[in-house]
């Protein structure tokens, strides 16, 4: 036995029923039902059209060989080049890599961008692996998947345990082998390698955009506003800043340490500052200690989860007090909580619109690659907010017309693009 092999742990397997794939079949169902979709268009867009296991074998720091194993799985491609991360994480699985491509379908589908969806990855534990593993790791696994990946076919960007230079290695490995630099095959790259101003913060913006969407049909006035945010990372952290600029006022946030309150609002510039130098909220002054559940029930007018899946369930929907919920995590409500947050009249605006702009933001370093023209930040910016209000809009008229939540509006806008548009392509036979 070598030394990953010895430390290398198997994940307990996941018992929990509501896990947030199970939860996105559950509301593709739903809107299938609606639309009335015929069984055929159905049963096609249900199944993903390619999924690869592949084997990786590396030679380790040690000299010995190990073998990994990769995936990647591709939903549809109907709207144009399939688009997804890839994740490195000891838990992942071909089923897990299956919904999350179809999620990524309707997604690129919602905000009218010209992609399909696409999930990949490699079952292993990051934290156990040098650089220079994972360097070889990410080059042999591109090797592997270089008929699948291209920036006309399939577009890989970082996921968890991913980042800007893992997306480096695939860009390289992928040009070595055609000869040429194709800085389109991969989004998420460092600035210096084509990679697109904006787009670490396009996730949090994009949130922004659709809340002020939300704020405008309910006729609430930014500057009379308050907010709570679950989760002060990426996404969290330019959210609150976002807001705070729109003279939104955060009184409650979190990270993985605990929960503050403060009924006057915080200067987020200023805890920004102090979550750089203290790595945590926790300790910043002016601020009430609660806990997790303390800060989801907080009367305001909208609650961003922006931390992990699964927060808002059954068990808690109930004793909310916002007015909106917007989805900067990926799948923080449970399926069982949809219906009660409809009954208590609060908006939610669903992960697979509010979390987009990360998306779009990877489509306009795409477009930018292939013009070789790159664009200021206020340009990116501008196109973002714009692209993320018209998807806001239009998923707002898709409930109105059917008397549904946003959340199953949005589906229908997306299953009803992609199968129209493989109405007019037609089978090829
Ligand atoms: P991140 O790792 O940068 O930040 C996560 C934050 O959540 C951290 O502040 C962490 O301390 C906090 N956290 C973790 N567990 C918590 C808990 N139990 N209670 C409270 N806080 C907790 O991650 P991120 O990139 O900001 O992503 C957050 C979510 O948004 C994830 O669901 C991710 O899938 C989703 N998302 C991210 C992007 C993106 O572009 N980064 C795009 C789409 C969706």
């Amino acid at each position: 036995m070598n030394s990953y092999m010895n430390q290398y742990k198997e994940p307990a397997p996941i018992l929990d029923k509501e896990n947030p794939f199970e939860s996105m079949m559950e509301r593709f169902e739903i809107a299938v039902k609606i639309i009335g979709l015929d069984q055929g268009l159905y049963n096609y867009l249900k199944a993903p059209v390619k999924q690869v296991i592949t084997s990786i074998p590396i030679t380790m720091d040690n000299g010995s060989l190990e073998v990994f194993e990769g995936y990647r799985v591709i939903h549809n491609e109907v709207l144009g080049p399939s688009k997804g991360g890839i994740r490195f994480a000891p838990d992942i699985s071909l089923d897990e890599m299956k919904a999350l491509a179809a999620w990524m379908t309707w997604k690129c589908a919602i905000v009218n961008i010209p992609f399909g969806g696409a999930k990949g990855g490699i079952k292993c534990d990051p934290s156990l692996l040098s650089n220079g593993e994972l360097e070889r790791l990410t080059r042999r696994f591109t090797s592997n998947l270089l008929d699948v990946f291209g920036p006309d076919r399939d577009i890989p960007a970082p996921d968890m345990n991913t980042n800007e230079q893992t997306m480096a290695w695939i860009m390289d490995t992928y040009s070595m082998h055609s000869k040429r630099t194709e800085t389109a095959v991969v989004t998420g790259k460092p600035l210096l390698l084509g990679g697109s101003l904006g787009r670490k913060e396009a996730t949090g913006r994009g949130v922004t955009s659709v809340i002020i969407g939300a704020f405008h049909k309910l006729g609430i006035n930014p500057n009379n506003a308050s907010a709570v945010i679950q989760g002060f990372g990426n996404v969290g952290s330019v959210t609150a800043l976002a807001l705070f600029e729109h003279g939104v006022k955060i009184v409650g946030l979190s990270d993985i340490n605990g929960a503050i309150y403060n009924s006057n609002g915080f200067n987020i510039p200023e805890l920004i500052e102090h979550v750089e130098r203290h790595k945590t909220l926790i300790d910043y002054q002016n601020a009430e200690p609660i806990t997790n559940e303390e800060l989801l029930e907080l009367q305001c007018d909208v609650l961003v989860p922006a931390a992990k899946e699964d927060q808002i369930t059954f068990k808690n929907a109930s004793k909310l007090k916002c007015k909106i919920i917007a989805e900067g995590a990926n799948g923080p409500t449970t399926a069982k909580a949809d219906p009660v947050l409809q009954s208590m009249g609060i908006l939610v605006i669903p992960d697979i619109l509010a979390n987009a702009g990360g998306v779009t933001v990877s489509y306009f370093e795409w477009v930018q690659d292939r013009m070789g023209y790159f664009w200021t930040l206020d340009r990116v910016n501008r196109r973002l907010d714009r692209m993320m209000h018209a998807a806001f809009v239009n998923v707002y008229k898709s409930a109105e017309k059917y008397n549904v939540s946003l959340r199953i509006g949005a589906y229908i806008i997306a299953i009803e693009k992609v199968a129209q548009t493989l109405k007019l392509r037609g089978i090829y036979a």
